[in-house]
Order: C-alpha cells, then sequence, then structure tokens
C-alpha cells in the first residue's frame, strides 16, 4: 500500500486527495479504492444524505445544499468549490448526475484540479447520440440504421421512417437512462411519438434533439469495457450482455455474453477499440451494441463516457479494479496491464436492487431499511446499511448483488444461494422479482432479450404465494 500512495504522489499529476462527485453505492465503491491506496477521501451530501453511508466512509465530507439534485450533486459549482475548498487533487464524478457533462469536465480543470475521466471533448461528442453515430460511421464501425438530419422536420422525418421502415425508435440524441425514446410500429403514430420524446428530452436532459434508428425486434444488449490511454492505444476487458432491462434501464448484467459465437465477439472488440482509438480516449469507457438474437453482426449503440453501473462484473471476471485504473490514468500513470495480461476468468452476474414495489407498477419506495444482510458468496455494492434512510430525492437503485463462479452455472447457483440468504425489509425492494428472472428457463439457458421481462411476466409480476 505504502508503494501504491508512493506512485500517486510521484506521478506526472500527483494525487492525494480525491474528491466523490457523487453519492450512493458508487460513491461507497470509489471511496473503498481510494482507501486501498492510501488516498484521502472526501464526500460531499445534500441536506437528505448528511447521515448517508457514503459520509460515514468518507475521511471528510463537506455539505453542498439542498437534497434537490439539482442545487447540489448536479450543481458544478457547488461541487467545483467543495473540491476547492476541501483541497481536493482529483474530481471523480461516478457515473450519472454531472459525470458525462462536458462543461463540468471544463469546469473542474479550470479550477486547476483534475477530472477522473476522458477530456471534455470526448465526454462532448459521446454525449450527443448523433454525434457519436457520425464519428462511429466514419470509424468503419456498423450502426442500427437511422436518420439523423440535424434539425430535421417532422415531415422529414416521417420520409426518412418510411425509408428506414416500421417499426422505428424515436430517441434522443441527449438520451440516458433509457429516457426519451419511444417506439413507433405504424406512420400515424409518428408525430406523437415526435411530440412526446421531444418533450421527455427536453425535460430530462434540456435538449429536445431527436432522431430515428430502426426498432430491432428482438435485441440483445451488449457492450464492450474499454480503457484508452488518451494517445490513441486501448485495452479491453471482453464485454457484458445487459439484455434483461425494464423501460430500456438494465436491471441483470453479466459477464461474459452467454451464448455467443466467438466470432461476433471478435467484431466487438475490433468495433469498440476501433472507437476507443479513433478518439485517443482516455481512461474507462463503455461502447454499447444491440444485436440481433441469434444474428452474427452488432450494431453501435452508444458510448458511455465514464464507470458504468455494472462494471463489477467485469472486475470479477477480469481480477481487475476499474477504479484504481481510472485514478492511475488520471494521475498519469501508465495502464498497469496490457491486452494479452487480460484474461477473463470464469462468470459473474450481477443484480441491481431498487426501492420500488414491482407488484404495484414499479412505484419507487422510500422509508428506513430495517433488515439489510446480504447472504454469503456475495459481492455487496451498496449504498445503505441497516437502519439507513432512503428518500425519494434520487435514483432508487441502492444497492447491487454479485456473483462470481467458475463457470455460469456456477455463478447462477451462487447467486441464488445468496439471494436466498438475504433479507431486506422496510422498504419494497426487487429482489423478489430478480429471484423470478435468474431462475426462468430462458434466463438460465442464456437466452435473454430485452424483451425478456414481457415474455416471462406477460401480465405483469407479482409475487407468489408459495414462495
Ligand atoms: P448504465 O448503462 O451504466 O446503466 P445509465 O444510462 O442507465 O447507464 O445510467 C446510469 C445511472 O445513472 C442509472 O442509475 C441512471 O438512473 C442514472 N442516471 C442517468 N441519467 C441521469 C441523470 N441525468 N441524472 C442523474 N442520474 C442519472
Ligand atoms: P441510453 O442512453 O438511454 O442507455 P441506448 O441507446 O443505450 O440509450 O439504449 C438503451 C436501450 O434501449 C438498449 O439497451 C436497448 O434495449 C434499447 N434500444 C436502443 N436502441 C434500440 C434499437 N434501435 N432497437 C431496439 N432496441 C433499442
Ligand atoms: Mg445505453
Amino acid at each position: 500500500m505504502q508503494t501504491v500512495t508512493a506512485d500517486f504522489l510521484a506521478a506526472p499529476r500527483p494525487i492525494r486527495r480525491v474528491l466523490i462527485a457523487n453519492r450512493g453505492e458508487i460513491a461507497c465503491r470509489i471511496i473503498a479504492t481510494c482507501r486501498r491506496l492510501g488516498l484521502t477521501a472526501i464526500a460531499v451530501y445534500s441536506d437528505a444524505d448528511a447521515q448517508a453511508r457514503h459520509v460515514r466512509l468518507a475521511d471528510q465530507a463537506v455539505p453542498i445544499g439542498p437534497s434537490v439534485a439539482s442545487q447540489s450533486y448536479l450543481s458544478a459549482e457547488r461541487i467545483v468549490a467543495a473540491a476547492r475548498a476541501s483541497g481536493a487533487d482529483a474530481v471523480h464524478p461516478g457515473y450519472g448526475f454531472l459525470s458525462e457533462n462536458a462543461d463540468f469536465v471544463r469546469a473542474v480543470t479550470r479550477a486547476g484540479l483534475i477530472f477522473v475521466g476522458p477530456d471534455a471533448d470526448a465526454v462532448a461528442t459521446m454525449g450527443s447520440k448523433i454525434a457519436a453515430r457520425r464519428l462511429a460511421e466514419q470509424t468503419g464501425v456498423p450502426l442500427v440504421p437511422g436518420y439523423t438530419g440535424e434539425s430535421a422536420s417532422d415531415e422529414e422525418l416521417a420520409r426518412a421512417a418510411l425509408e428506414i421502415g416500421y417499426p422505428v425508435l424515436v430517441k434522443a440524441s441527449a438520451g440516458g437512462g433509457g429516457r426519451g425514446m419511444r417506439r413507433v410500429r405504424r406512420p400515424q403514430d409518428l408525430a406523437e411519438a415526435l411530440r412526446a420524446a421531444r418533450a421527455e428530452a427536453q425535460g430530462a436532459f434540456g435538449d429536445p434533439t431527436v432522431f430515428l434508428e430502426k426498432l430491432i425486434q428482438n435485441p440483445r444488449h451488449l457492450e464492450v469495457q474499454v480503457f484508452g490511454d488518451g494517445k490513441g492505444g486501448a485495452v479491453h476487458f471482453h464485454e457484458r450482455d445487459c439484455s434483461v432491462q425494464r423501460n430500456h434501464q438494465k436491471i441483470i448484467e453479466e459477464a461474459p455474453a452467454p451464448n455467443l459465437p466467438d466470432a461476433v465477439r471478435d467484431r466487438l472488440f475490433a468495433h469498440a477499440l476501433a472507437l476507443t482509438s479513433a478518439i485517443r480516449y482516455a481512461g474507462a469507457g463503455t461502447v454499447e451494441f444491440v444485436m440481433e438474437a441469434g444474428g452474427d453482426q452488432p450494431f453501435f449503440l452508444e458510448m458511455n463516457t465514464r464507470l458504468q453501473v455494472e462494471h463489477p462484473v467485469t472486475e470479477e471476471i477480469c481480477g481487475v479494479d476499474l477504479v484504481e485504473w481510472q485514478l492511475r490514468q488520471a494521475a498519469g500513470l501508465p495502464m498497469p496491464l496490457t491486452q494479452a495480461q487480460i484474461r477473463p476468468r470464469g462468470h459473474a452476474i450481477e443484480l441491481r436492487l431498487n426501492a420500488e414495489r414491482p407488484e404495484t407498477g414499479f412505484l419507487p419506495d422510500t422509508g428506513q431499511i430495517a433488515l439489510l444482510s446480504a447472504g454469503p458468496g456475495l459481492r455487496v455494492e451498496t449504498g445503505a446499511d441497516n437502519g439507513d434512510e432512503i428518500s425519494s430525492h434520487y435514483d432508487s437503485m441502492f444497492a447491487k448483488l454479485i456473483a462470481h463462479g467458475a463457470d455460469r452455472d456456477a455463478a447462477l447457483d451462487r447467486l441464488l444461494a445468496g439471494i436466498d440468504g438475504t433479507r431486506i425489509a422496510g422498504i419494497g425492494c426487487n429482489l423478489g422479482l430478480l429471484r423470478d428472472c435468474v431462475t426462468a428457463p430462458v434466463f438460465r439457458r442464456g437466452e435473454a432479450t430485452t424483451g425478456f421481462l414481457d415474455q416471462v411476466f406477460p401480465d405483469g409480476w407479482q409475487p407468489d404465494a408459495d414462495r
């Protein structure tokens, strides 16, 4: 540990103190790596989070304002002020909030601080799905057929949709978290879908720009974890399958992807690395693809220029700490491993625990977690401990359970044993639903597509009284 800390002090951009511009499980996760590396972890918190787990774990904690995120975790000004006041050298953005905001990256850098992530230009380009599609096209990465005409009128979009062929998907260029998307099956429904998607995009991202993609009917979501050295060099940490989703938002992720031909795998890696190298990307990123189930051609979707929620399944199979890699890159230190030294072992599966009631339309739930004990054999990433309050102010995901095994069956067995040893009370939680997902034959066979939930629970999910 001494030598690791010494590495950071002697680095081209020395780092001793890291401010974590986030909350919940990801803030706790980043604090854990800072601790292991001997770096000082500085938390920030809103009024609602004064007693939160990430505040308790950090070496130091700075209040940044009211509970509403726009005045605390989404305020670049307040976070940069907190970083300066606390003597931080670097700012880690986590995921969500300001992590993909190019203006935030610039504000951090202007304040003389190190941003743990890629440069503002990469964040800006990839933050626009339209710009990212253009870049992918130039790089020779296959795209879902689509139409990205700038400031396109409804008439132009209608013509383009006919050309692409229905069904199409209206998507927000600035979209994230599955928001700002509408499926359209018939020409007469396009105008209303455009209106709804633009309104949702304006509300969520402050940008109403939308574009069209062909709706892939039965897709798998595949993605590649990449890491760039900022000079055009890059490695990948293999792929993840995140096909189990609700409302375009992942709920179960695994690595490697089951039932994937090696030829497709090689294509995924080649495309992801081509894109990463083309923009001289620095740090951790994820290149996302969709592919028709049973097909052999993955199509580029987007690149996320940050740590991904599901990064632990990759860490489990590759035996790396991606937060450490990010901090080393930020300090100007070389990548710890070459591609040949990154060898995946076994299989890992992650479940996202949300404070919600799946049996009543997935209404988010709040309250005090009366008991949170995770079964043995699991890696647990949590933002809340026994007795902590889950508030209504932020994302409902409060923890993740991760199982690793020698192969997919072993990982699944460990996961199930872990779920059955896990007790959560005091709040509604989707664990029962997730258990039924991983025991469903389609999932067991490794054949889930993004239509999985509708397929397995056509009438919605209800807790089984016999269980
Ligand atoms: P991933 O592929 O890593 O799941 P998502 O796009 O789903 O990425 O978003 C990551 C996390 O950040 C999710 O928990 C999502 O709810 C949250 N998130 C997405 N956009 C925002 C935002 N604008 N503000 C706050 N949280 C967000
Ligand atoms: P976000 O930024 O919200 O994560 P993505 O473009 O990554 O947006 O898409 C999120 C999810 O929506 C995908 O994982 C997939 O399930 C679905 N999706 C996106 N584009 C398509 C498409 N063209 N056809 C079918 N499904 C799609
Ligand atoms: Mg995505």
